[in-house]
């Protein structure tokens, strides 16, 4: 009866008199949610380029918020399954990122040359080998940041490493990673920028990992069967390379970057799993 009642009212009588009328009772497809997002969006970053620090880019790979004026990824996320794997290999193709809006600086393959700095990842080259096409997108300069050697090449490739051994363990995780503050001490020394200031040397690189058993519902099982591994790592050639000493709460991360991490997960499920350490096994 409500139901007649209301399709009623929606069409009107002039539309029916025309035969006219469209079913407002119809449920309107939800819009698809991007893979990598499925956990939520941290920095709630759009579309909008009159919001320069704040972008958002979605690619079929992974989807990141571009902060203009830092050039780099404020983060970003992908979700990391058994589908993602494979045996494409390595492609190497640093280059600029064609898909940021008109005008902006675009950060060149070379722009960290004799900086003292890496071209670090955000999405690993390793966790995107399905296709060289998948591959190639991890070389994006969008998804780089400049990373002490140390720093990435033992403490991040180990974590990165521990990661793909889950998801060779029937895990798929949800991953998101970011940077903030600005000055980090690389293999030349500290700097605040390169390329000219184009690109800002962040002070930290933080990484929150969501491992759940391969399933569906994701974001709605967080609070009953998700591990999740929030790490925040000062970039500095003198890091440890044991990651596990850099464990911290996803809520200290919320603190230090502003971001709402994990926010499609319930609230009340944040509020407890946020607050937790790690205290798992780490290899
Ligand atoms: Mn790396
Ligand atoms: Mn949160």
């Amino acid at each position: 009866m409500p139901v007649a009642f209301t399709r009623f009212r929606a069409c009107g009588l002039a539309a029916l008199l025309l035969s006219a009328c469209t079913d407002q009772e119809s449920p309107q497809p939800a819009p698809a949610v991007n893979e990598h997002l499925v956990l939520g969006n941290p920095s709630g970053a759009t579309t909008d380029a009159a919001k320069p620090t704040n972008y958002l880019l979605e690619k079929p790979q992974y989807a990141l918020s571009y902060h203009r004026d830092r050039g780099l990824p404020n983060w970003v996320a992908w979700h990391l399954s058994p589908d993602w794997l494979g045996n494409a290999a390595r492609q190497d193709d640093f280059r600029p990122d064609a898909a940021l809006p008109a005008g902006w600086y675009q950060v060149q393959a070379s722009s960290y040359v004799g900086s003292g700095f890496d071209r670090g990842h955000h999405c690993p080259s390793a966790d995107r080998t399905r296709s060289a096409a998948d591959n190639s997108a991890t070389f994006l300069m969008t998804n780089m940041g400049p990373q002490a050697p140390n720093h990435n090449q033992r403490t991040w490739a180990r974590l990165e490493d521990y990661c793909r051994s889950l998801v060779e363990d029937g895990q798929e995780l949800y991953i998101v990673c970011g940077s903030y503050g600005r000055g980090g001490t690389g293999s030349n020394g500290y700097a605040l920028t390169l390329d000219r200031g184009r690109v800002t040397v962040p002070a930290h690189y933080w990484k929150v990992i969501v491992a759940l058993p391969v399933g569906e519902q994701d974001a709605q099982r967080v609070g009953r069967e998700a591990r999740i591994i929030a790490v925040d790592v000062p970039n500095d050639n003198d890091v440890s390379s044991n990651w596990a000493s850099y464990r911290t709460s996803v809520d200290a991360i919320e603190q230090a970057t502003g971001y709402d991490l994990l926010s499609a997960v319930p609230q009340a499920t944040q509020a407890t799993v946020e607050a937790r350490v790690d205290n798992g096994p780490t290899q």
